[in-house]
């Protein structure tokens, strides 16, 4: 089963690489928002029964057995209950509660053109959590060096948060907003 699946995800993959990174809403079984992913997993869950196309897009994709349209949103069949901040601390949840924004100088960068500084840094037993991490830009880092902010003459934007469920709903509506099939599940 397990494997099947995986095979019919790569033939999709070949199909149109581009269409398959736009983001999809994901819907819980009540219909509330509660995530977004990208429109390859979206399929997947789909294929697999997790979840049901509620809105698709236009263009369709190809698998082995059938024509697929892609989703924009998805709707888990199953409810799923949501704990507060279940967030992983990662690179990619960091960047995105940052909005690609260095924290520093303020300036929009590609994520790949970002690095994560530790605010107190590592080396001064500045811990690695939400609190201490935020996105900032090479020549910010460079500047900042092992620093404090302060000591580096730097203001934060903000204190860094948790990504909390706050922040994603936030970030779902900002995502929303140019979105028509998307905006009737996030303004009610
Ligand atoms: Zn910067």
């Amino acid at each position: 089963m397990h494997a099947s699946l995986h095979h019919r995800s790569d033939r999709i993959d070949r199909g149109g690489p581009d269409r398959l990174h736009r983001p999809v809403l994901v819907l819980n079984a009540s219909y509330e928002p509660i995530n977004i992913c990208a429109a390859r997993r979206a399929l997947v869950l789909v294929l697999k029964g997790v979840a049901s196309a509620e809105e698709t897009a236009s263009h369709h994709v190809s698998s082995a057995r059938r024509e697929l349209r892609v989703p924009t949103v998805i709707r888990l069949l199953e409810y799923r209950r949501i704990p507060h901040q279940s967030r992983a601390l990662s690179r990619k949840n960091i960047l995105m509660r940052d909005r690609y924004t260095c924290q520093y100088c303020l300036k929009v960068t590609p994520s790949g053109e970002l690095t994560l500084d530790h605010v107190i840094p590592r080396s001064r037993a500045g811990e690695t959590t939400w609190e201490n991490l935020v996105a900032c830009c090479h020549p910010c880092n460079n500047k900042k060096g092992n620093r404090t902010p302060e000591e580096a003459g730097f203001k934060l934007h903000r204190p860094p948060r948790p990504f909390s469920m706050h922040t994603s709903r936030h970030l779902i509506r900002l995502l929303g907003r140019s979105d028509d099939q998307w905006r009737k599940y996030l303004f009610y």
